[in-house]
This record gives structure tokens, sequence and C-alpha cells, in this order.
């Protein structure tokens, strides 16, 4: 079974980025992480792309506030982000604690520096196939990596699962795209095992530790794990049981290695993109 190395693909995406800024002479655009409270997600995320930004040239501050903080002044000192000219796109780190209305965020955050599709304009472009939007940046991490090893996707039977607004649901809508033929799978599916088997394509994105295995795996599948959970040793592990693939799918991402490091690179080229069209 092939390794789909995540690493690849972000270095590709990395000549993409340098290219697209070839003739840029101001100040490298610049990402703002807003995060609340110390989730340890979000401060992992946060190293990650911080890494990732600083690994490709580019600059991210990140603007961290109390858990306590009230939704007024939140909302203010985001509209500050907002309307930052030094700051061409903005990551919010979800979810937010309970108290602080999120879809009011969603609809704050300014469309053109929304990396991370968040935003209803943005999720409206994603559905109506119109590029001059920004998907999430994982939706479109899984399609990069199936285009980087030359994966056709044209008629391809794709099964996915999970259906959430940050992966499930957008990346149905780029597989769409893309023309192939798209399966939707939830807790409420029947024979989950049966149905992602018939995927030639199947897509894991249900946060559920190691729940993939060669039962859900058609013969030759190409399978791509977006999962990133932990293991009862307390190691980070995908919702794919990766060596159970062996003699099954033909080709599999690992976790850690795989899509995540995808997810950042996107987001780095979306955060050119912003600073580009912004400037344009
Ligand atoms: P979510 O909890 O919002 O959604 C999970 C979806 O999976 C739901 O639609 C649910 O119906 C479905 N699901 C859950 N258990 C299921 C089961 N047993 N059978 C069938 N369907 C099931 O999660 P999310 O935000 O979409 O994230 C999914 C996973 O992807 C998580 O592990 C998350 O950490 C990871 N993630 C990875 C990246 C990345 O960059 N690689 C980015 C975002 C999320």
């Amino acid at each position: 079974m092939k390794k789909l190395k995540g690493a690849e693909v972000s270095a590709a995406i990395k000549s993409q980025v340098e290219n697209l800024l070839k003739d840029w002479k101001k100040d490298k655009p610049k990402l703002a992480i807003v995060r609340v409270g110390e989730r340890p997600d979000d401060l992992s995320y946060e190293r990650g792309a911080v890494k990732k930004m600083e690994s490709f040239g580019l600059r991210a501050q990140v603007y961290a506030f109390p858990e306590t903080i009230e939704e007024e002044e939140f909302k203010s000192c985001f509209q500050k982000i907002n309307e930052d000219e030094d700051v061409s796109g903005i990551l919010l780190l979800r979810p937010l604690p309970s108290h602080l209305n999120e879809k009011q965020i969603e609809r704050q955050i300014d469309p053109a520096k929304d990396l991370d599709g968040i935003s209803p304009e943005n999720i409206a472009k994603v559905f109506a196939g119109d590029e001059t939007g920004f998907a999430p940046c994982t939706a479109e991490a899984v399609i990069e990596v199936l285009k980087a090893y030359d994966i056709e996707l044209s008629g391809k039977k794709a099964v996915i699962i999970g259906r959430s607004m940050v992966v499930g649901r957008p990346l149905s809508m780029l597989l769409l795209k893309e023309n192939a033929t798209v399966t939707i799978c939830h807790t409420k599916t029947k024979d989950l095992p049966g149905t992602c088997r018939r995927g030639e394509i199947l897509i894991a994105a249900a946060g559920r530790a190691k729940m993939v295995n060669a039962s859900y795996a058609g013969q030759d599948a190409v399978v791509i794990d977006v999962g990133i959970n932990v293991d009862e040793n307390g190691k980070l592990c995908g919702d794919v049981d990766f060596d159970s693939l062996e003699g099954t799918a033909a080709m599999a991402t690992p976790v850690p290695g795989g899509v995540g490091a995808v997810t950042t690179a996107v987001l780095a080229r979306h955060l050119v993109l912003a600073a580009l069209r912004q400037n344009s």
C-alpha cells in the first residue's frame, strides 16, 4: 500500500506560494490567528500554523484572548483585526467558548480575509463552485493530496464519513466540482462499512480513533484520513487504522504526516491569495 505523504504536497504548495509572491514588494503577508482561551487542540493547531507561515516566509501573529472575555469586547477587538490593513487574512480557532456567539463572528469576519471559509459568503461560493472565495482549508487539503498524487476524480465514486461544515459538507462540494459521484455518511448511515466499501475514494472525517479498518475499504481504494485523535495510549492517531488496510487499499494517508501538513500549507496559499487580491 502506497503512503500518501503530506510533506511532499506541502512542499509543492510552498513553491506555488513563492511563485505567487515573486513580484511582491511590500512586507510579507500577515496572518492573524485569533484564539480565545487555551484549549490544547487550539494551541497545537496554532503552533503548526505559525511554524508553517514562518517556513513559507510569511508572517503570523497570534491574538489571544482570555476565556472569560465578554462578547461585546471580543467583537470590538475582532473588528479591529478585521480592519487592520497590515492583516491580510484571519484564522479564528474554534469552537469559541459557549458564551460567545460564533454565528455572529462568522458574519462579522471580512470575507476577503476569511481564509478558512467560515463566512456565509465563502460557504455559498464553495457550494456554487465559485473559486473566487476561500474553501475551508482542510476540505481543500484533501483535494490537494488527491491531485498531487494524480488520482483521477472525474466519474469516481467518493465516500465521505462525516457531514460537518468544516470538513464533510464543503469537501462533498469540492469533490462534486471535480465530477466525482459523492456519498456522505454520518452517524445514522446504515451499513457504514458496506457503504464505505463501495467508494473508490474513501475519506474519513468522523473524529473516531482508528474506526476505519479493512472492512471499510474497497479493494484498491484510495483512503484519506482527516481525523486527528488521541488513542488509548495518548498517541496522536487518525480515524483510520492504517496498518489494517495493507492488502486491501491501494493508497492511504498516515496520521501524523498526512492531511494535517497540507491543511496549513493551504492556509498559507489562501493568505497569499488574499493579500494579492487586496492589493490588486
Ligand atoms: P465533527 O465532530 O464536527 O463531525 C464529525 C462527523 O462525523 C459528524 O458529521 C458525524 O455525523 C460523523 N460521525 C461521527 N462518528 C461517526 C460514526 N461512528 N459513524 C458515522 N459517522 C460518524 O468533526 P469535524 O470538525 O468534522 O472533524 C472531524 C475530524 O477531523 C476530527 O478528528 C478533527 O480533529 C479532524 N480535523 C482535522 C483537520 C486537519 O487539518 N487534518 C482539520 C479539522 C478537523
